[in-house]
């Protein structure tokens, strides 16, 4: 039985205005107060778990031992199964400190030998985590296959090369409101408000 959320207030352990405005607007209908880490100059953790799963409950933790409140973090990324599960939690690292996601689309293209199979899938992991050390996690997947070249200029990341399974669109060209029913991070925000929000 996991442990519900009770409080009225959140701490969301990110310091990306978009992640935290996202989040906010998804739990909104259950949480009555929203802080974000940067807000309450909480600081940020260095990402030293080797799976999605420790580099969010580290982030949580942080954040609810720093600030004395519950706090959720989340981490993601795309695992691409021919390169051993690369760029997997160094996705955003793969786009280097200028952020540049066509250099980090190109480095998958260029190391992916030309009949290796294509598969890969984007993955979400989700921490809430108490000032006493309890953490709850869960995650989100969306299985899919890489193209080439990227298409579409929607979305972010590496949105332009993933075409989810089922669909003939990569997650660039996809409404977005088509991409938040199916992607990795509304599997996981689903299988959080079932475990600790209801
Ligand atoms: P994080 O902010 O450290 O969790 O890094 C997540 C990184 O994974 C992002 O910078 C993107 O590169 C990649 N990523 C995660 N979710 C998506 C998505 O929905 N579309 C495209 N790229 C994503």
């Amino acid at each position: 039985m996991s442990r519900k959320f009770s409080g009225d207030e959140l701490v969301i352990a990110s310091h990306n205005q978009g992640k935290v405005r996202e989040i906010a607007q998804l739990l909104r209908p259950h949480v009555a107060r929203f802080a974000s880490a940067g807000e309450i100059g909480l600081p940020e953790p260095e990402e030293t778990g080797t799976t999605f799963r420790e580099n969010a409950e580290l982030k949580a933790l942080a954040a609810a031992t720093a600030s004395g409140r519950p706090a959720l973090s989340d981490d993601s990324g795309l695992v691409v199964a021919a390169l051993g599960g690369s760029p997997g939690i160094y996705s955003a690292r793969w786009a280097g400190p200028g952020k540049d996601f066509r250099a980090a689309m190109e480095r998958v293209h260029s190391e992916l030998p030309e009949d290796a199979p294509r598969n890969a899938h984007f993955v979400c992991a989700l921490s809430l985590a108490w000032p006493d050390g309890h953490v709850e996690t869960v995650e989100g997947r969306v299985y899919g296959e890489l193209t080439w070249p990227p298409r579409g200029d929607r979305g972010f990341g590496y949105d332009p090369i993933f075409v989810p399974d089922g669909f003939a669109d990569t997650f660039g060209e996809m409404e977005p409101e088509s991409k938040d029913r199916i992607s990795h991070r509304a599997d996981a925000f689903r299988r959080l408000l079932a475990a600790c929000f209801t």
